[in-house]
């Protein structure tokens, strides 16, 4: 059974030297309720980057010389659990190498259904399923809308501009070079596709969108992020799947500005981040008085106020709230 381990923790770039090839025995078994996977095909994930940090996230660390993880479609061997035989092709998480101990309720059995079972790793696998929960369930494009997706080529973004594409939208790739650029607009139909390579990549993003942002699908984060945001429209969604050019950073993966430190706490920690303007919920200002006021007036709820006398001295008492020197509420008795 051969197999990658972890060998090192790269601070940026992961080089060939962090994985080490190990030959082990085949694992002994399947257990009750287990099957032993031959794996046939391993799919390689941007993710896998983060698991070779030694730093909290949604997923715990690749040890030092473990197993590195990997989706993989597999071929049962043996099997001791019910529904599944010898012969059977899965989809499960073999990880970097030829042989896997599973428990048969972590595999899932591939009906062969006319579709070539990598499918099952790309576009009907997780990452297709990663495009299709971020856009339909988060974003909710409507039909006329501008949809932004990076890593357009690759499997989640190319099901976005899919996706938009029949739900109406008018779908705009960010892709690296002009080859993969050409890729995007051809062989996955999006409308116009941008080189983030480009030394003029805001303007040609600007043109490419001349309606705004209506949904921007985050999987890059960094400079493109930071071209995207003055082009957001009002309501903008913005599903936040990804921020792979901070991923080569050093472990823990320190951000470089705040931005990128919001963007990867959005990811990791599942922020919602929603922005609004109280005219927004004007329909409930009526149930706010009803509910808020007599508590006001009963002193349940304390205010303070703060009041200056004298119109003249508005200026100052303004410039002096901006560095904090009101008390509560800032009033201004005007005579
Ligand atoms: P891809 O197969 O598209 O591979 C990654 C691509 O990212 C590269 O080919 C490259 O494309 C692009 N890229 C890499 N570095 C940079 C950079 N610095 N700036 C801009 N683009 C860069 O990956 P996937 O489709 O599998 O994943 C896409 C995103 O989705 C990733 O961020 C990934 O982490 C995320 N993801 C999130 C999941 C979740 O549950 N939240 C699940 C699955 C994926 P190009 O040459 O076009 O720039």
């Amino acid at each position: 059974n051969r197999q990658w381990q972890l060998a090192s923790r790269p601070a940026a770039e992961p080089r060939t030297a962090d994985f080490r090839l190990r030959e082990l025995a085949i694992p002994e078994g399947p257990r009750r309720g287990e099957v032993l996977l031959r794996n046939r095909y391993l799919s390689l994930d941007p993710y896998m980057r983060w698991r070779m940090n030694d730093a909290k996230s949604y997923a715990p660390p690749v040890g030092l010389g473990e197993v590195m993880v990997g989706a993989t479609i597999s071929e049962v061997v043996a099997s001791e659990a019910e529904g599944l035989a010898p012969g059977d092709l899965v989809v499960a998480g073999g990880g970097w190498q030829d042989y896997a101990l599973q428990p048969a309720a972590a595999v899932r059995r591939i009906d062969s259904d006319g579709v070539e079972p990598i499918a099952y790793l790309g576009a009907l696998g997780s990452p297709g399923f990663t495009a299709y929960a971020g856009l339909m369930k988060i974003a909710q494009p409507q039909p006329g809308e501008t949809v932004v997706v990076g890593a357009a080529t690759g499997p989640v973004g190319s099901m976005v501009g899919q996706l938009a594409r029949s739900a109406g939208c008018s779908t705009v790739a960010i892709a690296g070079g002009a080859e993969k650029c050409g890729l995007a607009r051809s062989h996955f139909g999006f409308d116009a596709a941008v080189d983030h390579r480009d030394a003029n990549f805001k303007d040609r993003l600007a043109a490419a969108c001349p309606k705004g942002i209506d949904v921007y699908f985050e999987n890059i984060g960094g400079p493109v992020l930071d071209a995207v945001i003055p082009l957001l429209n009002d309501f903008a969604r913005v599903p936040v799947c990804g921020v792979i050019s901070q991923y080569n950073g050093a472990a823990g993966m320190p951000a470089t500005t705040p931005l990128d430190t919001l963007m990867r706490n959005a990811l990791v920690k599942r922020l919602t981040l929603r922005g609004f303007i109280v005219t927004d919920f004007a329909e409930y200002r009526d149930e706010f008085i009803a509910k808020v006021a007599p508590l006001v007036t009963s002193g349940a709820i304390a205010r303070l106020e703060d009041v200056v006398d004298g119109l003249e001295r508005a200026p100052e008492a303004f410039v002096g709230m901006l560095r904090g020197a009101n008390r509560g509420k800032l009033i201004v008795r005007i005579d």
